[in-house]
């Protein structure tokens, strides 16, 4: 797999240091290329879960990109090489991605969240860009591998958003990439939570002053084990910076 642009290395996990601009030229020289890509938007949870998963962190670091999705990550970042510039989330990379799919006409597919999900997500997005082409939606809930990578290789889609979680949805693309028959397949955790509206976004204040996390626990109490992955995530950054040698 190619490398496409300067990274860091953060706990032994690659960051491409990418802009949403950065981004979206590297996704359109994907699609051109017509082979398959893994793109992964790697939170402070994806830093954390790597460090014992080491299946989940070979994926990334042998990702085609790899988007910061974390304000704690972007923090950090000078102590590891370069201050990364830019925070691409999951959910702005989709919408900007639905952008210019429905702009040039190529189809995308969204496999993942609860049942009915998927499809509220793609409802929303084609009310705001009515020329996308929705080739596809389902839940993330499925038994049958090989069902689903069928009916995402027969359906046309071209770049494909999975949101079924880290690790368990880069696992997913990285074990099927080679036969969905798409240019481009991304890991976005709770996106289509967030698009269909089932989950409110943080306000724009909140997420530019990386306090996302008080917002996800504010609405969802049940949420504190993933909270709690960004106190564990900067405390791994201190001990490996005052006494690691990576
Ligand atoms: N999910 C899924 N299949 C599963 C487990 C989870 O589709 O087997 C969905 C879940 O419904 C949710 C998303 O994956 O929509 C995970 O969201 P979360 O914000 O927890 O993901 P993260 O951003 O932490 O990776």
């Amino acid at each position: 797999m190619t490398q496409v642009m300067a990274s860091i290395s953060l706990l032994g996990v690659r960051i491409d240091n990418v802009t949403m601009d950065g981004a979206l030229s590297a996704i359109e020289r994907f699609n051109e290329s017509g082979a398959p890509h893994i793109i992964v938007t790697a939170d402070a949870s994806a830093i954390v879960v790597a460090q014992s998963d080491e299946e989940f962190r070979r994926i990334v670091n042998e990702a085609d990109l790899v988007t910061p999705d974390s304000a704690g990550i972007l923090l950090v970042s000078g102590w590891y090489g370069s201050r990364l510039k830019e925070k691409v989330s999951g959910v702005d990379l989709t919408v900007e991605i639905a952008c210019i799919a429905a702009e040039k006409g190529y189809p995308i597919f969204l496999l993942g969240a609860a049942p009915g999900v998927a499809e509220l997500a793609a409802e929303n997005l084609k009310k705001r860009f009515p020329e996308l082409n929705v080739a596809g939606t389902h839940h993330g809930f499925f038994e049958n591998d090989e069902e689903m990578v069928r009916a995402v290789a027969e359906s046309g889609a071209k770049v494909l958003f999975v949101a079924m979680g880290i690790p368990k949805q880069e696992k997913w693309i990285a074990r099927n990439l080679d036969r969905l028959n798409v240019a481009v397949a991304v890991g976005v955790g709770g996106t289509f939570d967030v698009l269909s509206g089932r989950v409110n976004r943080a306000p724009e204040w909140m997420r530019k002053h990386g306090l996302e996390w008080a917002h996800r626990l504010a609405s969802n109490p049940r949420k504190i084990g993933k909270v709690m992955t960004l106190p564990k995530f900067l405390w791994l950054v201190i001990v490996d910076r005052m006494f690691g040698s990576r």
